[in-house]
C-alpha cells in the first residue's frame, strides 16, 4: 500500500477511485517465522483492493465475505472475525448484515487490529478473517492466534486517520479501504495441505531442493523439513528481488538478498548440497533451484522468464563469492580445530575451540557460526559460544559507538542509509558538482574517517554519477577535496556507483591520497571520456532494438543489456540465429540513422501519455507516475534513465561484433560504436595488414584468398 500513501491522505490527486492488485511483497521481519510456523513467508503475495474515498466500511466487508464464501467456496461456519475492540460498527455490519455469528466474531486491541505503516501516516482499524482447520475443538476458549487451528487469510484496514507525529489521530478527509490477503495463505487452505509449503506455488521448489539434496521430503525428519522450507521461501524472494533489480550488495535492499543467498547456501550445504563452485562457476547449485522458482513463476511476474538469464549470472556469482569466504573460512577453521585437539592433548582437557576465534570467522571471514558448530562437532570439538557471545555483544557496542546519523543493521534488515535523504542526480546535464559527504561505509559499516589506500563507499547529498541501472554501467571518475588550510588533497578513485534504497548514490572507490572525512564539500568529477563511450553505446541499443524489429519483426522484444564503455551488449526474444543478410541490414540501418545526424529529444511526462505514445519499456526498469522519454525523432521512443547523445551523428559508426544463442528463445548481439567502434576497426585492420605482409601479399581480398588457399593446400 506504500505507494498508495500519498493518495489516501489527499496530498495527491486519486487517478481511479478504487483498484484491484496482486502484489509481490517482501517481508525480512518475518525471517525468522520462516517454516517454524506455516504460514509465513519473506516473499508472498498479497491480493488487495483498494478505495480512494469511494466505497467503504459496510462494502468492504460485504464483499470479502462474498470472495471468501461464494468465490473460494469456503464454508461460512469456519469463518472466524476478528474487529477492533472499539469498532461497534465493524462488529454490527459482520453480525447482522452479514450473519455472522456473535461467537465467532472476536474484539481484539491495537496491536493486532489496528493498523499503520511505521509511526506516523495513515491508519485506521481492522478487521481479519480467518479459517478454522478444527471446528470440531468448539467456541469456547478460543483464540485466534493459535496457529494449529486457525489462519488469518485476510485484512481489512479501514483507512480513516492520518496519525500525526505527537501521535494524535486526524480523521482524514476521504475514507479509504486497503485489504490484503494472502495467496499462500489461501492456497493451503484450498488445497488442503499441512502448510502454505505444501501448496503448489512453493512444494515443487522443496522437491528441487530434495532431488538435490538426495532427500524424500516425506520421510524427512523435522528440522530436515525446515531446512527445505528455507530454501522453498528464500529462493523465491531472491528470484523476485533481482528480477526487480535488486543487485547482491552491503547496503539496504542488496543486503536482503545478500543475506537470503547466502542463507539458501548455508542451509543448503547442511543438507548435503555442496554445489562445485570452488573452482568453477558453473558448479553453483542455486541456479538449478532458482530456475524452478522462474518455471513456476510466469503467472506472478510476466518478465521473469525473460530476465532469467540475469537471475541466474546474478545467483551464480553470488554463491561463488560466498563459496570463496566459505572455504578460506574452512581452511582456517580446520587449522584451529587441529591446534584445539593437540593442546587438550597436552593439557587432558575436553577438547573446546575458543569463542575468540570462531568469533574471528565469523566477523572477518563471514563464515556462519553454525556452520563452525558443525564443523567442530564433526571432530568432537564444542565451541565455547558464551565467549563468542561476548564477542558479538562488545562488537555491537563498537558498532554502536560508530553509530553516526545512521542506523546500523538491526535484526535481518541492514538498514544502514535509513536516516540519509534521496541523492540528487545531477548527471543529465553536469559532469562535476560540488557535494557534501553525508556517509562513509568501509565493508558497509558507517565510519566517520577513512584513511588513505581503503576501499570505501561514499554518499553524497547530490551527484553527477550515473548509477548502474537500466543496463548502463555506471560512471567513473574522481571525487576530491581541497583542504586548502593545510594544503592537503584527497582523491578517492571511484570505480562503480550503484542505487540503494531507491534513490541513494553508492559511490564505490579508493583513496588514492589523503584521508576522507564525513561532512566534507568535496568535487564530483566523472570521467568525460568514458562517460561518452557509455552515452554513445546507449543511444546506439535503442537504435539497434528499432533497427532488430524492422528487420526480424516488431514480436521481438528486449530480453536485458549492457551498457559499457567497450561494447553493448542487447538480448532478445527470438526462435532462430540472425542471417548473415538481416545482420548487413541492421547495421546499414542504424549507420543510416547515425549519418542523418538527428537531434535527440528527452522528455519528462505521465506514463500513461508516454505509452499511448508508443514509447517501449526498459528492460529491469521501474517506472513511476512520472517517467523520461528519450526519442530519437522518427526512429525511436523508449522509456529510459540512461544518459544519451545529443546528436546521432556522435555516435560515428556501429559495428555487430557476435550474434548468438545464450538460452532458448534468446539470442544475444554484441556491438560496437563511438570510439569503441574506431578501436574496433582499427585493429581488425592492422591485423588484416600483418597477415598480408606475412603472406607476402598485398592488401586485396582475391589475393589473400588464393594465397590462403594455397597455404591450405600445402599443409
Ligand atoms: P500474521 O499476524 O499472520 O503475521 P499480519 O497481521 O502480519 O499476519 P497483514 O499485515 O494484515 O498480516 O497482511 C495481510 C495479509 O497478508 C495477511 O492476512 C496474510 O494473508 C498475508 N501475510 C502477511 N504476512 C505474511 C507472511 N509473512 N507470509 C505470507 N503471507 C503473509
Ligand atoms: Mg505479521
Amino acid at each position: 500500500m506504500l505507494q498508495f500513501k500519498p493518495i489516501f491522505l489527499g496530498k495527491v490527486p486519486r487517478q481511479v477511485p478504487c483498484a484491484a492488485t496482486a502484489q509481490r511483497c517482501i517481508r525480512t521481519n518475518d525471517v525468522e517465522n520462516v517454516g517454524r510456523t506455516a504460514r509465513h513467508h519473506t516473499f508472498f503475495e498479497m491480493l488487495g483492493n483498494f478505495s480512494f474515498g469511494d466505497y467503504f466500511k459496510k462494502e468492504a466487508i460485504k464483499w470479502a465475505w462474498e470472495l471468501s464464501t461464494a468465490e473460494l467456496g469456503l464454508p461460512a461456519e469456519r469463518l472466524w472475525i476478528s474487529v477492533f475492540e472499539d469498532d461497534d460498527e465493524a462488529f454490527e455490519i459482520w453480525h447482522k448484515e452479514v450473519g455472522v455469528p456473535a461467537d465467532h466474531i472476536k474484539r481484539m486491541g491495537e496491536e493486532d487490529n489496528f493498523w499503520t505503516s511505521g509511526v506516523t501516516g495513515p491508519c485506521g482499524p481492522c478487521s481479519e478473517i480467518y479459517y478454522d482447520f478444527h471446528p470440531e475443538r468448539g467456541t469456547l476458549d478460543t483464540d485466534l492466534g493459535d496457529d494449529s487451528r486457525f489462519i488469518e487469510f485476510y485484512n481489512l484496514v479501514f483507512m480513516q486517520y492520518n496519525r500525526k507525529d505527537d501521535g494524535s489521530l486526524e480523521p482524514l478527509k476521504q475514507k479509504n479501504i486497503d485489504t490484503g490477503m494472502g495467496l499462500e495463505r489461501v492456497a493451503r487452505i484450498l488445497q488442503r495441505v499441512p502448510s502454505n509449503y505444501e501448496t503448489d506455488l512453493i512444494y515443487p521448489i522443496i522437491e528441487k531442493a530434495s532431488e538435490l539434496a538426495n532427500i524424500s521430503y516425506g520421510l524427512a525428519d523435522d528440522p530436515t523439513k525446515l531446512k527445505l522450507k528455507i530454501i522453498g521461501d528464500h529462493m523465491r524472494a531472491v528470484v523476485y528481488l533481482i528480477s526487480d533489480g535488486v543487485i547482491p550488495s552491503n547496503i539496504g535492499r542488496g543486503y536482503v538478498v545478500r543475506r537470503l543467498i547466502r542463507r539458501v547456501v548455508r542451509t543448503g550445504r547442511l543438507l548435503g548440497i555442496r554445489g562445485d563452485c570452488r573452482e568453477n562457476l558453473e558448479g553453483a547449485f542455486l541456479p538449478a533451484i532458482a530456475e524452478k522458482v522462474i518455471d513456476l513463476g510466469t503467472h506472478i511476474d510476466s518478465d521473469v522468464k525473460a530476465r532469467a538469464p540475469r537471475i541466474l549470472e546474478e545467483i551464480k556469482r553470488e554463491e561463488y563469492r560466498f563459496v570463496q569466504t566459505l572455504e578460506r573460512g574452512e581452511e582456517l577453521l580446520e587449522q584451529m580445530i587441529d591446534d584445539a585437539l593437540s593442546s587438550t592433548r597436552e593439557k587432558g582437557t575436553v577438547p573446546c575451540l575458543a569463542g575468540e576465534d570462531a568469533f574471528l570467522l565469523y566477523d572477518t571471514y563471514g563464515f556462519p557460526v553454525e556452520i563452525t558448530i558443525e564443523v567442530a562437532e564433526e571432530h568432537g570439538v564444542t565451541v565455547d559460544m558464551n565467549a563468542f557471545d561476548t564477542e558479538m555483544e562488545k562488537q555491537r557496542r563498537r558498532s554502536q559507538a560508530a553509530h553516526h546519523a545512521i542506523k546500523l543493521e538491526v535484526g535481518d534488515d541492514a538498514d544502514v542509509t535509513a536516516n540519509i535523504p534521496d541523492t540528487e542526480f545531477l548527471g543529465y546535464d553536469a559532469l562535476s558538482a560540488r557535494a557534501v559527504i553525508k556517509s562513509l561505509l568501509v565493508n558497509g559499516k558507517p565510519v566517520i574517517q577513512v584513511p588513505e589506500g581503503s576501499e570505501v563507499e561514499v554518499l553524497l547529498d547530490k551527484t553527477p554519477f550515473y548509477a548502474e541501472s537500466g543496463g548502463q554501467i555506471a560512471d567513473h571518475g574522481l571525487i576530491c577535496v581541497s583542504d586548502g588550510e593545510n594544503q592537503q588533497r584527497t582523491v578517492v578513485e571511484i570505480i562503480d556507483v550503484q542505487k540503494s534504497m531507491g534513490n541513494l548514490f553508492v559511490h564505490k572507490g579508493t583513496i588514492k591520497e589523503g584521508v576522507l572525512e564525513v561532512g566534507k564539500e568535496v568535487e564530483a568529477e566523472v570521467d568525460p571520456k568514458l562517460r561518452q563511450r557509455a552515452k554513445v553505446h546507449h543511444t546506439a541499443t535503442h537504435l539497434l532494438q528499432s533497427a532488430l524489429k524492422k528487420v526480424i519483426g516488431k514480436e521481438t522484444s528486449q530480453a536485458g543489456s549492457l551498457v559499457a564503455f567497450d561494447r553493448l551488449r542487447f538480448d532478445f526474444n527470438f526462435h532462430r540465429p540472425l542471417l548473415e543478410d538481416e545482420i548487413l541490414e541492421i547495421e546499414r540501418l542504424i549507420n543510416g540513422w547515425i549519418g542523418d545526424a538527428a537531434v535527440l529529444q528527452t522528455k519528462v511526462m505521465p506514463l500513461t501519455e508516454a505509452k499511448e505514445a508508443g514509447a517501449i519499456a526498459m528492460f529491469g526498469e521501474k517506472y513511476g507516475e512520472e517517467v523520461r522519454v528519450v526519442e530519437v525523432p522518427g526512429v525511436s521512443m523508449e522509456l529510459c534513465g540512461g544518459t544519451h547523445v545529443s546528436n546521432t551523428a556522435e555516435i560515428r559508426g556501429f559495428k555487430i561484433i557476435s550474434e548468438q544463442g545464450i538460452a532458448s528463445g534468446i539470442r544475444r548481439i554484441e556491438a560496437v560504436a563511438g570510439e569503441a567502434f574506431i578501436e574496433y576497426v582499427n585493429s581488425r585492420d592492422y591485423y588484416m595488414k600483418q597477415l598480408c605482409n606475412n603472406l607476402k601479399v598485398c592488401f586485396s581480398f582475391s589475393q589473400l584468398k588464393k594465397s590462403i588457399l594455397t597455404f591450405c593446400k600445402i599443409i
